[in-house]
């Protein structure tokens, strides 16, 4: 059984959050503060503190949270696009319960890349 923590505020989001995609084990939502024009949180229902404890989640589960986060970043519209998992305060975590940061911007919003090199910042 996935665990939970009453007084975590992803375990709470996980259940009663404003969802934009969703499949068993696995949501995302909209970051409160946007880094970019698509800023999406994906959040397991299964509490791990960090990214360092993944292992907890397993290796099927692990697995399909990869597939969730491509099938998201499609779904939102977004085809290049930034992954992030902060790791520790230090790192920048402020939330202890893994989640993956989906940023980027709509493809149709893109400015074309005048140089096969060039990265579009996002
Ligand atoms: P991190 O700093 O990597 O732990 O990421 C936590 C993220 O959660 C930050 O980008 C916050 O903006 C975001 N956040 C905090 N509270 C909420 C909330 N209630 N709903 C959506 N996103 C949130
Ligand atoms: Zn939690």
């Amino acid at each position: 059984m996935p665990s939970q923590r009453d007084d975590c505020l992803f375990c709470r989001l996980y259940r009663e959050g404003d969802h934009v995609a969703s499949t068993k084990g696995f949501v995302a939502i909209r970051d409160i503060n946007p880094q970019a024009p698509v800023h999406l949180l994906v959040i397991p229902e299964h509490h791990v503190d960090t990214f360092r404890d993944v292992r907890e989640i397993g290796g099927g589960e692990s697995h399909r949270m990869l597939e969730f986060i491509a099938d998201t970043a499609r779904e939102a519209g977004l085809e290049d696009y930034k992954v992030q998992v902060n790791v520790g305060p230090t790192a920048g975590q402020t939330v202890f319960h893994l989640h993956w940061h989906v940023l980027g911007r709509k493809h149709a919003d893109s400015e074309p890349l005048h140089a096969s090199t060039e990265v579009t910042e996002l």
